[in-house]
């Protein structure tokens, strides 16, 4: 089952999409990756939708990518005793410390640190922003505020309070719990929330062990005046806009976009553009006009995937929503002008080193000759990582014997991965090189592809030949040298 796209879905799971025929239907439709956030369901029902995805990435036998998201040092109400309240503008409503469930009045908010730091006249922000709060009073145990902009409000929204600085941990004593959980569980990405230096990465990747490649979510300003650092330290960026819109204007958040998607791709790592890019099709079928756009404009500045959040993990329609983006993407890179930009922004960022060389090569080939796929040969995913930057116009299959690997690829722009068995000689690599193209549709008998390898294998890091390949699999035999 090859997908007819170059960039990602990451689908979010939760109580809308539980079930074994849910996980598979979503795949079909076109997730890529699933999210598994550690902020919702506890541990028994996480272990069950990890135990699910791979049972659907056996049984449609193509490799499926899992993403654990540590919620962090996020700040969250409790719960309600009608599970949701609607606030009217104008009404007070009340944060404490008080564990009992809320109601139209108060919730409790188990932070005591915000609390302390709260002043009389800050911000209150619930819901990725949509409700604001002012406080006008407030003390140790307890904050009163009047409902500025209104909304519905309900079990553990999350919180944010931009005007005041809180002292926040890397990583919170549930986020270590987590993180051991799931590594054990095993996930091939781990998103780590509210990531502000580079520090924080250094100490969750000791705790990760390489059990996972790390993801940090940009969320914080502090994150975006230290980016440089932080993705040097991190295998792949999320541009979470949720909370980032809310740390800061919201119309400070699509410049960034742009810069993020840039510099990742400059340096090979994927980046995943999330939040509120179909949110209208949580309780309907068909998304806005500007959130079609907005989908549309992530993918034209050459994100290697786009989220969905809330649609699929809690909406009405979490099947219509991958379907949507599946139909958005499509189009986009059907289009022209799709290829010119995506070819304009390529930059010089060749390293300078011979694998470098070699997957500009390849795609030079691809550019100038009809050649139908890229099949390269990847341990840790590096070489398929290169060639995905250098965004050629026809597929990459990445070739690797380690699931891990091929799972991760899942993320990344245009890999689409196919497990190889374990190989000593070039000519081998050829052959299944061309079997794997022909098995997955990519070429068929007049065609030829081009397969990088690096020789002797088994030496990670080693790409250093290019082979521009017919698909006849009678004159593969007898056309291969040595
Ligand atoms: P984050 O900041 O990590 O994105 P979030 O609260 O925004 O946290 P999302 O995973 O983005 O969570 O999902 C969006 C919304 O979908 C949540 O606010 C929640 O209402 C709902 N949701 C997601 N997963 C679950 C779940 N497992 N159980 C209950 N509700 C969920
Ligand atoms: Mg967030
Ligand atoms: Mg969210």
């Amino acid at each position: 089952m090859r997908r007819n796209r170059n960039v990602k879905i990451v689908a979010t799971l939760g109580p809308a999409s539980e079930t074994y025929d849910m996980i598979r239907a979503l795949h079909e439709a076109g997730t890529d990756v699933f999210r598994l956030n550690m902020s919702h369901g506890t541990h028994e029902e996480i272990r069950e939708k990890h135990r699910i995805i791979r049972e659907v990435e056996r049984d449609v036998d193509r490799p499926i990518a899992i993403l654990g998201d540590l919620q962090g040092p996020k700040l969250r109400v409790g719960t309600f005793a009608n599970e949701a309240e609607e606030l009217e503008i104008g009404a007070t409503f009340r944060f404490d410390l008080d564990d009992a469930d809320g109601d139209a009045t108060r919730v409790y908010l188990p932070h005591p640190e915000i609390f302390a730091a709260l002043k009389p006249g800050a911000n209150l922000l619930v819901n990725d922003g949509k409700i604001r709060l002012r406080v006008e009073n407030c003390g140790p145990d307890f904050a009163e505020t009047r409902v500025i902009a209104g909304g519905t409000i309900s079990n553990r929204k999350g919180v944010n309070v931009p005007d005041v600085i809180l002292p926040l941990a890397a990583l919170t004593e549930k986020d270590r719990e987590d993180l051991e959980f799931i590594c054990k569980l095993g996930v091939d990405w781990l998103a780590l929330s509210f990531v502000q230096r580079p520090e924080d990465v250094h100490e969750a990747r000791a705790l990760v062990d390489g059990r996972a490649a790390i993801m940090v979510k940009v969320e914080k300003p502090a994150a975006m005046e230290n980016f440089e650092a932080i993705l040097d330290s991190c295998d792949g960026i999320m541009v979470a806009r949720g909370d980032l819109g809310v740390e800061m204007p919201v119309h400070a958040v699509p410049p960034l976009q742009k810069k993020m998607i840039r510099l990742c791709r400059a340096a090979a790592k994927p980046v995943i553009v999330a939040t509120q890019m179909l949110e209208s099709m949580t309780a309907s079928p068909l998304p806005t006009r500007a959130e079609v756009s907005d989908v549309a404009t992530a993918i034209y500045e050459g994100t290697d995937a786009i989220m969905l959040s809330a649609e699929s993990a809690a909406g009405q329609y979490p099947v219509e929503a991958v379907t949507m983006m599946d139909q958005i993407a499509t189009e986009i890179e059907a289009d022209p002008n799709y290829a010119q930009i995506i070819r304009a922004s390529r930059g010089e960022h060749r390293g300078g080193g011979v694998a470098e060389a070699i997957v500009a090569a390849a795609r030079e080939i691809a550019e100038t000759t009809e050649i139908k796929a890229i099949c390269c040969f990847t341990q840790s995913g590096t070489t398929a990582l290169l060639t995905a930057r250098e965004r050629p116009g026809v597929p990459i299959v990445a070739m690797t014997h380690y699931r891990g690997t091929a799972r991760r690829l899942a993320l990344s722009w245009g890999c689409q991965c196919v497990m190889t068995a374990e190989l000593s000689r070039f000519k081998q690599a050829v052959v299944n090189a061309v079997r794997a193209a022909r098995a997955g549709g990519f070429a068929g008998n007049d065609d030829q592809i081009v397969v990088t390898a690096g020789v002797p294998f088994n030496m990670p890091g080693t790409t250093n030949i290019l082979r521009v390949a017919p698909c006849d699999e009678r004159l593969i035999y007898s056309s291969e040298p040595g």
